[in-house]
């Protein structure tokens, strides 16, 4: 609302040459007998066109399509933590303003403002200044997760939540339930099993990639090849990893050039997990984080198809290369903070994350995360639009004192 009131507040003409020196704002309108001008100061004379034309502005939009009922009702979204974020008195209450309006989808993109009559274009302007045939369409998502001059905010983002993400499932890790402690058959107290460290001896997950709880490394594809070629067993040669691969697209029905079999290599998935056990095929797993846009229901369905895609004949060639079992696994959180439950966690579990408590943990340390990087990608939006500038060192959250791990990861990339 106070919103839409600027917006209307900007249409008016303020005049400042009255006596008592306040802004009086006029307007006109159509009545029986034609057209009459108003002049009023900011008070209910003004007020109430105002909340009146809003109120129709409402009526007009189509029926049936209230998004943030479809939204909150999406089952195993973890809506629960993006109430517990909204009702949390730390997270400044413009951050809560701008997250309601996109839950509702009502941000004031060029989309919603000329839905409601209140943009002459539903187009980018960023986008339509560096290309003046540009149709990009300036939606929520557009901004979140597409549009070419927020891409470092965006890599930022991403990196802000996926490190802490990895670090955390590294540290929880190989580490597994107690044996349940004997109990007898009447007895009716829920005994849960603690965490207790992993056997030395059985198979543990390996992170190489991961160096401390903000810094991960992004190992190519050849990297993972060249990782697997060390291990004392493997009869693969690292010296023949550029010819295999030249094989390997040949016999794919390609005719690879010496670049093609460059790219294919340095291919670079966002981290990657070991498991050597004793005696058993060893274990290789690719991993992909992903935030993306969460508009649709089927959001998260989609957009995990596209990132198995991008890396199955990275997965076939490796499994044809060596003796390795090779799978991807995807993590996907959604823009506005929605995470699968169910999925999220038999990930996690599939890595070695075996208690509940550490699943959970890592659950609302990852939606956190998303629903500050949702806010900082709005910051790097506004200052982009009015600044008409992508210098991102003269944001004032720059100097903000209290930064998180990953708010601290995301103003590193963003200065970088
Ligand atoms: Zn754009």
């Amino acid at each position: 609302m106070a919103d839409r009131a600027a917006d209307t507040g900007r249409g008016a003409e303020p005049i400042w040459s009255w006596p008592s020196n306040r802004v009086r704002y006029s307007w006109t309108s159509e009545t029986d007998t034609g057209t009459t001008t108003h002049s009023a100061g900011w008070g209910t004379t003004v007020k109430h066109p105002i909340s009146q034309r809003d109120a129709g502005l409402c009526r007009s939009q189509p029926k049936g399509t209230n998004f943030t009922k479809a939204f909150l009702e999406r089952r195993d979204a973890s809506q629960d933590l993006l109430g517990e974020y909204l009702a949390d008195s730390n997270v400044k209450e413009a951050a809560t303003r701008r997250l309601l309006q996109s839950v509702s989808n009502q941000f004031p993109c060029n989309v919603t403002l000329f839905r409601n009559g209140l943009s002459p274009t539903p187009l980018c302007p960023q986008c339509t200044r560096s290309n003046p045939q540009s149709q990009q369409r300036e939606s929520f998502g557009h901004i979140q997760c597409w549009c070419p001059t927020l891409a470092k905010p965006r890599t930022a983002a991403h990196h802000s939540i996926w490190r802490e993400l990895l670090a955390s499932i590294k540290i929880n890790s190989n580490i597994t339930r107690a044996p349940l402690p004997a109990q007898s058959s009447d007895s009716t107290t829920e005994v849960r099993p603690t965490a207790a460290p992993r056997p030395a001896k059985t198979a543990q997950w390996e992170f190489p990639t991961v160096v401390t709880s903000t810094m991960v490394k992004e190992w190519t594809i050849k990297d993972i090849v060249c990782h697997i070629a060390a291990d004392p067993e493997s009869v693969l040669q690292i010296d023949e990893i550029d010819d295999k691969t030249d094989g390997f697209l040949r016999a794919q029905g390609l005719n690879p050039s010496a670049q093609d079999v460059a790219d294919f290599l340095k291919k670079r998935p966002d981290g990657v997990a070991f498991r050597r056990p004793v005696g058993a095929q060893k274990q290789l797993r690719i991993l992909e984080f992903t935030r993306a846009s969460d508009t649709s229901d089927d959001w998260q369905e989609k957009k995990e198809v596209e990132k198995n895609l991008r890396y199955c004949q990275h997965v076939k060639f490796i499994s044809e290369l060596t003796s390795w079992h090779v799978e991807q696994i995807n993590f996907t959180v959604g823009i506005r903070g929605q995470l699968q439950s169910t999925s999220f966690k038999r990930r996690l579990l599939s890595l070695g994350v075996e208690t509940d408590k550490a699943q959970e943990s890592i659950r609302k340390l990852t939606v956190r995360r998303t629903l500050e990087a949702h806010e900082l990608m709005l910051r790097c939006y506004f200052s982009a639009k009015y600044s008409n500038t992508q210098d991102w060192s003269n944001l004032s959250f720059l100097q903000s004192a209290t930064t998180s791990i990953g708010k601290g990861i995301f103003l590193h990339h963003l200065s970088s």
